[in-house]
Parts: structure tokens; sequence; C-alpha cells
């Protein structure tokens, strides 16, 4: 039995997540701001160190796993919470945790997203990356929301990138999954929309393989690059999107 921490477990894709792991026979410290073992907003500093501590006190010795996976969209009337929970909320934990990671040689798994590579917002993401959380939270007041979820999840998957040989040298094997459109609360109310429902059904129409995303196809994307199956996958953004970022930028990876 391994011992895992995670964010964002409470619904969708984190909770589809934390059931298989448990049905694996794994133990699951879920961090979330509603319905988990660790109660913390993720959107500041205090949440995070509040989020760590708890999973510190869960499992002081070592961590085999560790999913971060809480986030929110791109229509938060608060829009400076998708880089604080997404960008931010990643980050400081995973570095929280670090040394429970090494200690065990355990694997992080981040959550990206197959709308990552469309960000063209170099200045958001470089601030982001360079860690300046204010000039971050004050920059997406004047882009939109889908510039500002793009930007958040491009800069996981290269703050990923960036890190992988951090974590590497620790025996700690670090991946991301980039999910395209899944079936989710998220995604459900822009789905069952006035304004946005049509487009978003004709979106769901163009993905290559005929449907939408499941959480339980992130689950199994996830349990995978967990495993020891995957122990010499490291570093990699999987795209779990039923070839919708293949179809639309073929030449570019
Ligand atoms: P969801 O809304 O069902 O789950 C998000 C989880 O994050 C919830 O449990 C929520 O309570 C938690 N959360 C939100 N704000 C928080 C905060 N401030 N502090 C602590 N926890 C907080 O959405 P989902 O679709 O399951 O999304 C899960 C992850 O997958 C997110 O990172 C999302 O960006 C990503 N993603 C989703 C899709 C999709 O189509 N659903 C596509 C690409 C990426």
């Amino acid at each position: 039995m391994a011992v895992y921490a995670m964010t964002g477990g409470a619904t969708g894709i984190g909770a589809a997540i934390k059931e298989q792991l448990r049905k694996g026979g794994h133990e699951v410290i879920v961090v979330d701001i509603k319905d988990a073992d660790v109660i913390a907003d993720l959107s500041n500093t205090e949440g995070r160190q509040k989020a760590i501590a708890g999973i510190r006190s869960a499992c002081p010795a070592a961590l085999d796993g560790f999913i971060a996976c809480a986030g929110v969209a791109t229509h938060v009337a608060n829009k400076a919470l998708i880089p604080a929970v997404n960008y931010f909320g990643t980050t400081e934990l995973v570095d929280g945790l670090a040394d429970l990671l090494a200690s065990s040689k355990g694997a992080v798994l981040l959550v990206s997203s197959n709308s990552a590579p469309m960000s063209t917002d170099n200045d958001y993401v470089d601030l982001l990356l360079n860690n300046d959380e204010p000039a971050a939270l004050s920059h997406v007041e004047n882009i939109d929301g889908q510039a500002a979820y793009s930007g958040s999840k491009q800069a996981v998957a290269r703050w990923m990138r960036r890190n992988v040989n951090r974590f590497a040298q620790q025996g700690v094997r670090i991946n991301a999954i980039a999910p395209g459109y899944t079936q989710t609360p998220m995604t459900r109310a822009v789905e069952e929309s006035e304004e946005y429902g049509q487009a978003i059904r004709d979106f769901m129409a163009s993905i290559p393989v005929g449907r939408p995303g499941q959480p339980e196809d992130m689950a199994n994307a996830a349990a995978y690059l967990l495993s020891d199956a995957a122990s010499f996958v490291c570093g990699s953004v999987l795209f779990v999107d039923g070839g919708h970022d293949a179809m639309l930028r073929p030449d570019q990876f």
C-alpha cells in the first residue's frame, strides 16, 4: 500500500483519481476547499502552508506520491483565482512536500490542460515562472479568463519541465497530464448555459475519438504515470484529450 496526497479530490477529475487509488488499496490524503481530509484554500499562501502542514501531520515520514489537481476554470468571477490556485497552488505545494517525496522516491503528477499550448501571453507566463505572484495576479485583471487559464496551465507544464532534473536527482519522478474537454462540475455549468451551451456541444463534437473525456479517463492516465510501470517516464506532458491537440496542432509538439 502506498501513501498519496492530493489536492482537488472533492469533485471531478480529482475525485476519480482519489477513488481509483483508494480502490487499489492505497491511502490518499485529500486537500480541498471542501469535503476533504485537510480543508485549505489554495488561493493564498496561508492556505497552501496549512495544506502542507496538514499533509505532513498525516504522513510525517514519507510520501509515495502527490497529485496537484485543484484548479479553477475560465469563468470564475475573480480572475486572480486562476493563477493563484492553478499555478501557485501547485508549485508551492510540490516544493513544500519535496523532502517527503524524496524520502520514498515518490512520483508527482501535475494537471495541466490541452489548452496550455494555446497561451500566447509570454509576459504572464514569465511572471508565473519567476514566482512573482502579486504581479501575475494583477496581470490577469487585464486579460480574459481563457488567456488567464491557458497561461496558468502552460506555466504548470513548463515549471514541471524546468524542475525535472532537480526532482529526479532526489529520485522523484514528475509528470503532467493535459486533459482535454472532460465532463465534470467545472465544465457542466458552461455546457448547460444558454450563452455557451451550443458552442461547447460543437466543440465536443469535434473531438476525434467522438466523445468528451470522463474523469475516469484522467484517473487511468494518472494511475499509470504514478505507477512503477512508468518508472522511465519523467518530465512528460501526456495529452489525454481524444486526439484534440493533435488534430488542432498537428505539426507542433
Ligand atoms: P472540478 O471543479 O470538479 O474540481 C476542481 C477541484 O479543485 C474541486 O474539488 C474544488 O473544490 C478544488 N478547488 C477549487 N478551488 C480551490 C481552492 N481555492 N482551494 C482548494 N481547492 C480548490 O474541476 P475538474 O474539471 O475536475 O478539474 C480538475 C483539474 O483538471 C483542474 O486543475 C482543471 O483545471 C483541470 N482540467 C480540467 C479540464 C476539464 O475539461 N474538466 C480540462 C483540462 C484541465
